[in-house]
């Protein structure tokens, strides 16, 4: 009987492993996975799961029976050490080796490491996987002072739960704005208000060159020499795609494993879904690797209907979502190359729409506590529409009628 081998039990490799199913796949399907529990989701680790809204039951991307149901054989705790592409077959840690007809990678990406002296201490964290949140949770309770470095997305998401459990916050960026890699000036301010307002100390323009231990607590240095006390540490400085494998087994890799609109890598029959897919977009006309939940399931779609033999490209939108504190921020689209935006809403009521154009046509959109306009982005952007600036911003008509 044929086999499909995922390796990657995560947002993809899960998605992948039932969409085989019921798309038709009828031979063998197993799902190897590095970490110790069933497939889980990632987001709330920075959200619902680390102020305590969400318990790790309600983490589960599918129900355990599902992988039964589907016949889908999930093998936990065991690494891929290895890909033979020649002989079709994949090397485990534990020694043993399988073969396969098809192969999926859906190994994603894993926490950038700062290294610093000190930075191997044991209150130095990453986020990246339900291990790592449950032992920052551990260090953090209303009398701790968290200190975050980096003011990305998942940052800035740690800084409002660990605030919402009471603790003291530091968070220190050395670019002069916060998200300064994927939002404009202003959305930056916003946020930077928005953390204000609770409490949340932000310290642009730093970073930290030396942490050291202080009888029971840490001191981080700071560029300009200043000493900041904290009791446990979240470094946010971006991912690396696990691309180690592919590369060894001699796929062709370039930020991410190249694929093309299929999810096949360089090699037939081999491909790459996720965060680890560096892949083509039809509307921006470019490759691109994403760390999103929504682009990792639409590429294990793909993957699964292509096996099956069926016709299906990836060409879904980009998309984005992240919640701190009262906010709710969709995305949809990429803004890299924007030549002008319009605001649409109320900054001051957190309640907006901030639109980026380029040469007149709409790419893309960040939505603050404003799904509708979120949603109609989300599916006209890709259409290339032109819309008036003055139309955009005005809002006692709707812009999309
Ligand atoms: P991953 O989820 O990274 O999974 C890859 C899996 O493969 C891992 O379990 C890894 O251990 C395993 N693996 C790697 N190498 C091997 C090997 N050799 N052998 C066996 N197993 C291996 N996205 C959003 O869209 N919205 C959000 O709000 C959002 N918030 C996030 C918050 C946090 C804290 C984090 C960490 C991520 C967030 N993301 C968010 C990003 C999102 O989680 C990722 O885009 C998504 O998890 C990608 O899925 P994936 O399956 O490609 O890879």
């Amino acid at each position: 009987m044929q086999q499909v081998v995922i390796i990657g039990a995560s947002h993809g490799g899960a998605e992948a492993a039932i969409a085989l199913r019921t798309q038709g796949w009828e031979g063998k399907i197993l799902l190897v996975g590095d970490e110790p529990t069933l497939p889980y989701q990632r987001p709330p680790l920075s959200k619902g799961y680390f102020h305590q809204a969400v318990s790790d039951q309600q983490l589960l991307i599918k129900k355990p029976t599902l992988y039964e149901k589907a016949k889908v054989e999930v093998m936990l705790g065991e690494s891929v050490t290895a890909i033979d592409k020649a002989n079709k077959s994949i090397s485990l840690a534990s020694g043993a080796s399988i073969s396969f007809d098809y192969l999926i990678i859906a190994t994603g990406a894993r926490a950038r490491k700062l290294s610093i002296p000190g930075s191997d201490l044991s209150c130095i964290n990453y986020l990246r996987t339900l291990a790592d949140a449950d032992k920052i949770i551990s260090q953090v309770n209303a009398q701790s002072h968290l200190l975050v470095v980096g003011a990305g997305y998942i940052g800035l998401e740690i800084a409002a739960s660990a605030s919402k459990l009471g603790a003291k916050v530091t968070v220190l960026e050395s670019f002069p704005r916060v998200l300064s890699r994927v939002t404009n000036e202003q959305m930056s301010e916003f946020y930077q208000n928005l953390h204000a307002q609770h409490g949340v100390d932000i310290k642009l323009n730093s970073g930290v060159t030396e942490f050291r231990r202080s009888g029971e607590r840490y001191v981080a240095v700071l560029p300009d020499g200043e000493e900041l006390t904290f009791d446990s540490a979240v470094i946010g400085i971006g991912v690396i795609p696990n691309v180690e494998l592919a590369e060894l087994a001699g796929l062709e890799c370039e930020n991410g494993i190249v694929v093309d609109n299929k999810t096949i890598t360089s090699e037939p029959g081999i491909f790459a879904i996720g965060d680890v897919s560096n892949h083509p977009n039809p509307f921006y006309q470019r490759q691109i690797r994403l760390e999103s939940v929504p682009n990792a399931m639409e590429q294990a779609k793909v993957a699964a209907a292509t096996i099956c033999g069926k016709e299906k490209t990836h060409d879904a939108f980009p998309w984005f979502w992240s919640d701190q504190f009262d906010v709710k921020l969709q995305t949809a689209g990429l803004s890299q190359g924007y030549d002008s935006t319009v605001i649409r809403g109320d900054i001051a009521a957190k309640k907006f729409a901030l639109f980026y154009l380029k040469e007149g046509k709409v790419i893309a959109v960040d939505a603050i506590n404003s799904p509708k306009d979120f949603m109609k982005a989300k599916m006209l952007i890709p259409t290339g529409i032109s819309i008036p600036e003055s139309k955009l911003a005005d809002t006692s008509s709707d812009w999309f009628e």
